[in-house]
């Protein structure tokens, strides 16, 4: 049986890698990055594996038995100030279970799962199923002014390889990742470990509100093309749409304001609004009716209002045949619960549409993520990393 104390002794020499007084950052592509990939290759060689990485900066460790193998694996990047076990558990587990296993098993660590320093989440494996738009993300330039194409090469990866990524996946049968719960659900449902069923659905607005700019003193009520207050009354009628569906998500996460003179009409807001919910179709619904809200909105305040969708995923189902065993192999041992639906987005969640994929989850006390009070037992996820290991036994045999 997998234990804590296996576990905490993998993580001891990652932990204190990029941990400061207000958490864990390990942003992609930095010094904190490559002491963290040094780890990644002392656990490979211990455990007989070779270290390799792939164009897109993956890093592998690979059994000598000839691919395709199953793989396993997680993230070792972080947010700014994350919590300490938020990808990192991952791929700890992994190492224990592919030590462990009778069967050849892969362990992977995904490049630049957060996208915290250019805005690309789930770079390394939206690069290895080909579904990053390379150009795009090696231009994005981060706080500092360096762009990705520039980090890359900083850190030794080749910008121009990135095209041949997809290549890797053959040598991949399927993946699964261990990964903390970031919500309370288990701990409301009193178990360990749980299986996630599938990744919802989710979608990305951004608006445009363009009204005039007009002193905020002498201009009359009926001659106000406030765009900042038509964007606040978006928002609110945004949220309402929801309805009273507690699987159903709004979030207004970022407001733009022009000119932001403290005298002056808002003359121009861009507004980004994140909805997610197990279905597509309650998204779609959504999306719908904030088309006639704005409109509404539009005719009632004289501020032009544009939306667009700027990004949108359906959401995927994970596969069945891993799903059921991870869910017996839960249940075995004394975890048995129903699939959770899981709101935020995973590699394990790109690779599912090439690759048979599949998630377990470890019970996270607070329920926080991306922030350090998250709060995982070591105990707990040792339930989820044996449920693992019993679970690809079975599949790859
Ligand atoms: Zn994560």
């Amino acid at each position: 049986m997998i234990t804590a104390h296996d576990l905490a002794a993998r993580l001891k020499d990652l932990e204190p890698i990029g941990l400061g007084p207000s958490g864990t950052t390990r942003l992609a592509w930095t010094p904190e990055d490559a002491a963290a990939r040094r780890w990644f290759e002392r656990q490979a060689v211990a455990g007989g594996l070779r270290a390799e990485r792939d164009p897109a900066g993956n890093l592998w460790a690979v059994p000598g038995a000839p691919g395709p193998w199953w793989g396993v694996g997680s993230h070792l990047d972080s947010v700014r100030s994350g919590g300490r076990h938020d990808g990192a558990l991952g791929v700890a587990a992994a190492f224990e279970v592919a030590a462990r296993a009778g069967v050849p098993l892969a362990v992977i660590s995904f490049a630049d799962e957060e996208g915290a320093r250019f805005n690309t989440p789930t770079f390394g494996s939206r690069a290895l199923v080909g579904r990053l738009d390379v150009d795009d993300a090696l231009g994005r330039v981060d706080d500092d002014g360096v762009t990705m194409a520039d980090a890359l090469t900083a850190a030794g990866v080749d910008p121009a390889g990135l095209p041949a990524a997809p290549r890797r996946l053959a040598l991949l049968r399927g993946f699964v990742e261990l990964h903390i719960d970031q919500t309370r659900d288990l701990a409301r449902a009193g178990v360990p470990a749980g299986v996630v069923g599938a990744l919802a659905s989710r979608m990305r607005v951004e608006v445009e509100l363009t009204g005039r700019a007009d002193h905020a003193g002498t201009t009359r009520r009926n001659e106000r093309r406030d765009a900042l207050a038509a964007a606040a009354r978006l928002i609110v009628r945004a949220d309402e749409l929801a309805g009273g569906d507690p699987e159903f998500v709004v979030t207004a996460t970022r407001l733009l304001v022009e000119p932001g003179a403290l005298t002056t009409i808002p003359s121009h807001v861009a507004l980004w609004i994140d909805a997610r919910a197990p279905a597509p179709s309650t998204v779609e619904q959504w999306r719908a009716g904030l088309d006639r809200v704005a409109q509404e909105l539009a005719r009632a305040t004289g501020v032009a209002i544009e939306v667009r969708t700027s990004a949108q995923s359906a959401g995927v189902a994970f596969d069945p045949a891993i799903r059921s065993r991870l869910s017996a192999a839960c249940a075995d041992l004394g975890s048995a619960g129903a699939e959770l639906v899981c709101f935020a987005g995973h590699d394990a969640g790109v690779l599912a549409e090439r690759l048979p994929a599949g998630m377990a989850f470890v019970r996270n006390a607070t329920g926080v993520s991306h922030a350090p009070d998250e709060q995982v037992a070591l105990e707990d996820a040792a339930v989820a990393a044996e449920a693992m290991l019993r679970a690809l036994e079975e599949l790859a045999a």
